[in-house]
């Protein structure tokens, strides 16, 4: 198991537009499975590799349907609706969490670790999470979407 370091807002590659990932090979496998390793160790919901200093088009979601971490290589939102309210934070911005104003219901368009795409829709906190992580890969943090921050959370 090897874990990588999470970097917190201000550092340089939380603002950069990601590149897409074009190998398929061992070292991606590699780098799927240390960010993870990464995830479950951060107690997270979704982790994007510009969080842990590497800008690739590359994130790690808990799919709230199965309980499974997924990989989102190369992802892209192909369809949303909807509009829902969910309280956020972000594993970059510790300490800080928001009510932020998302879709209710994304279809996402990826990539697995073997390059084969595949698309899932999800509604929910998994929603939340898909364009959460998402927005990492273009340098956006969630508070572009915070409606109202919340002093206290239970
Ligand atoms: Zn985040």
């Amino acid at each position: 198991m090897a874990l990588r370091e999470i970097v917190t807002e201000g550092y340089e590659s939380l603002s950069k537009i990601c590149k897409p990932v074009t190998s398929f090979d061992s070292r991606l496998e590699l780098l799927v499975k240390d960010m993870k390793d990464t995830l479950v160790k951060a107690d997270g919901l979704g982790l994007a590799a510009p969080q842990i200093g590497v800008l690739k088009r590359l994130a790690i979601i808990i799919d709230g349907e199965t309980d499974e971490m997924v990989a989102l290589i190369n992802p892209e939102i192909t369809a949303m609706s909807g509009v829902q309210n969910k309280t956020e934070g972000c594993l970059s911005v510790p300490g800080v969490w928001g009510k932020t104003e998302r879709p209710a219901v994304v279809t996402v368009k990826a990539q697995n670790e073997k390059g084969e795409w595949f698309e899932m829709t999800r509604d929910g906190i998994t929603a939340v999470c898909i364009c959460h992580e998402l927005d990492h890969l273009d340098g956006i943090l969630f508070r572009e979407h915070v409606v109202e921050y919340i002093e206290d959370r239970d």
